[in-house]
């Protein structure tokens, strides 16, 4: 077994001077952020071909002569050492241990707070065609990982991880990023892929899941309306539809999602800090 320490905190105590250095990040590449609901980059050898988290495959790409295992880390993934597999080797890396803060909503629509049996049947269908996707390792192959840009501008009102009480009753934790644009506020594919999934979902509303390959998924979700159908393809910046508040919504919002290896990650790891970074804001406005 190899360690590709370059990354670590051991690393660091290894070369003292590596210890001042911010959080690994490369403009290419999303931010290391080895916790629930983040991203671990690991170096893999040069001449891996694949690679594996639990049951699942996971996205190799270069950077430079350089390559990385891009391994998504669940929201509900313990804390400590955890085994990347590769056809050449494994490498262990640590979760570190990190407390996403509380969020209190209040919803008026009770069936969206606690759904009756009928209501949670359709859930759980819809949670199940959605996992499907998520899990779909598709034969696109990325080389380099999506320069992202942001699927429409506003402030953040609900950032990822947050720990959701609905009316006082516990619920999962916040799965992507909620960006409070208008109503009616175009949304864009984040980067280049194939739409996947459209559907109207009892709790995302009208939604879009785009597969951007090697299982990094990104939705789209409460849209006012869809402009795109299952299998077209989509330019980064081309309008998929209009932001909404379809779904379990207290206003008009654009819920952002990104999935890589079937686990639900921070967006903001995968997004430039610059809004208006890479936009292209006359494109295919409808
Ligand atoms: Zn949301």
């Amino acid at each position: 077994m190899r360690l590709f320490l370059a990354n670590t905190p051991s690393a660091a105590l290894l070369f003292g001077t590596l210890s001042l250095l911010p959080t690994f990040s490369h403009a290419d590449l999303p931010q290391d952020s080895r916790r629930a609901g983040g991203i671990a980059v690991i170096e893999v050898e040069p001449k891996t071909t694949t690679a594996s988290f639990g049951e699942l495959p996971v996205a190799l790409v270069f950077e430079g002569n350089k390559k990385y295992a891009i391994v998504g880390l669940p929201v509900t993934i313990t804390t400590g050492t955890h085994i990347l597999n590769t056809d050449l080797d494994h490498v262990d890396f640590t979760v570190a241990d990190y407390t996403y803060p509380e969020q209190r909503l209040t919803i008026t629509d009770q069936s969206k707070v606690s759904p009756d049996p009928e209501q949670l049947a359709r859930y759980h269908r819809e949670a199940v065609e959605q996992a499907t996707v998520y899990k779909n390792f598709s034969p696109l192959q990325v080389t380099n990982f999506p320069k992202f840009i942001w699927p429409a501008h506003g402030i953040i009102s609900s950032p990822f991880g947050f720990k959701r009480f609905f009316n006082d009753e516990p619920r999962a934790p916040h799965a992507g990023l909620d960006i409070a644009a208008g109503f009616g506020t175009v949304a864009r594919a984040p980067a280049n892929g194939v739409v996947v999934q459209t559907g109207d979902y009892f709790f995302n509303g009208q939604t879009v899941m785009i597969d951007h390959g090697q299982g990094i998924v990104t939705m789209l979700c409460h849209l006012s309306r869809i402009d795109v159908k299952i299998g077209q393809s989509v330019a980064q910046g081309e309008a998929i539809g209009l932001v909404g508040k379809t779904g379990r919504a207290t206003g008009p919002h654009l819920h952002f999602g990104v999935s890589l290896n079937n686990a639900r990650v921070d967006p903001l790891l995968v997004l430039p800090k610059d809004q208006s970074e890479g936009q292209t804001t006359t494109k295919n406005v409808p």
